[in-house]
């Protein structure tokens, strides 16, 4: 299937739902995904933290200029810039960094949350693991959603076993019941 014709299942309608919510109660939500199909933002997050960047986006190698192109034929390649440089996907291939400007928003998210919730990673992908362990050190209560158990569910305050679509749509009734 083609990356653009994906749309966002249930857990990400979910946790755009939560962030809805919780603005809405005078709080803040932050989503910080290693994910790069740019889903959480067309199912209508707004503070999501891309620390793996999206595959929807292009990058200027020259002027560094990044912009959406959704389902855009090139009229050639590989792409170029009005400036006339190259431009290459905005994502962070193997064995490139993280950005460091996402990478310490997601920190200061976690260092300051009242409520971490982890879905689906494996939990030992360095260093998007270490924001749970920043976040407990806060002060944090910790969730974990995933199919299995990894090695964060001994640490979390609550591990809920499930797939996310299942399982956020039915934590996000429980929250919205919370007053
Ligand atoms: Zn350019």
């Amino acid at each position: 299937m083609k990356c653009s014709a994906s749309r966002p299942n249930p857990g990400h309608l979910a946790l755009a739902e939560m962030e809805r919510m919780i603005n809405g109660r005078n709080g803040t939500f932050t989503l910080v995904t290693q994910n790069i199909d740019g889903l959480h933002g067309i199912a209508g997050s707004r503070n999501v933290i891309e620390l793996h960047g999206s595959i929807r986006r292009w990058r200027c190698l020259r002027c560094g200029k990044a912009r959406e192109e959704h389902a855009v034929a090139f009229e050639q390649y590989p792409p170029v810039c009005e400036c006339g440089g190259f431009r290459r996907p905005d994502v962070v291939w193997f064995g490139e960094f993280l950005p460091e400007d996402a990478m310490s928003r997601a920190m200061a998210a976690s260092i300051s949350c009242d409520l971490f919730i982890s879905v689906g990673t494996s939990g030992v992908v360095f260093p998007a693991a270490d924001l749970l362990h920043i976040a407990m050190e806060g002060g944090a209560r910790t969730i974990e959603v995933n199919t299995e158990p990894t090695p964060a569910s001994s640490l979390v305050d609550w591990m809920l076993t499930g797939q996310a679509g299942d399982v956020l749509p039915e934590l996000m009734r429980e929250m919205e019941g919370m007053t």
